[in-house]
This record gives structure tokens, C-alpha cells and sequence, in this order.
């Protein structure tokens, strides 16, 4: 058992962090039905998520709206 697993629900973020590496990766956001992918497998392991590695996860529109 994790004690926490980090999704990465999006690898945009509008601040610029000094500490933080420049990534080269396209631009993504996850869509909810990969999320859920995701939730379905990871679901036994945890029971804590978080909803970033890089990115900011409040810039995602279903999370926003769903909340
Ligand atoms: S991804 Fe995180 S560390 Fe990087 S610039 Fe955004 S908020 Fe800062």
C-alpha cells in the first residue's frame, strides 16, 4: 500500500517557478475517462491521491466545474 499516489491530470501551469525545469512535453490534460482508468487500477493501493507532478490541476476545466 502507497501512502499517496500523484496523477498528473495536466503538465500546463500559468505560474513559472523558479526551482521548476522547463519541460518540453506537449501540453496535455486528462481527460475524466482516463482519469477513471487510472482511478480503477491505483483505487487498492492508496487512499490518498494528488492531483499534480507538474502543472497546476486547478487550470482543468472538468475539475473545475465538477467542484
Ligand atoms: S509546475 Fe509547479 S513548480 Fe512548476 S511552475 Fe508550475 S507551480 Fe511552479
Amino acid at each position: 500500500m502507497f501512502k499517496k499516489i500523484y496523477i498528473e491530470i495536466t503538465n500546463v501551469c500559468n505560474l513559472n517557478c523558479k526551482f521548476c525545469p522547463e519541460t518540453k512535453r506537449k501540453k496535455e490534460f486528462m481527460t475524466a475517462q482516463k482519469f477513471e482508468e487510472v482511478i480503477k487500477k491505483i483505487h487498492k493501493h492508496t487512499k490518498m491521491v494528488a492531483l499534480h507532478v507538474k502543472g497546476e490541476p486547478l487550470l482543468h476545466n472538468e475539475l473545475r466545474t465538477n467542484f
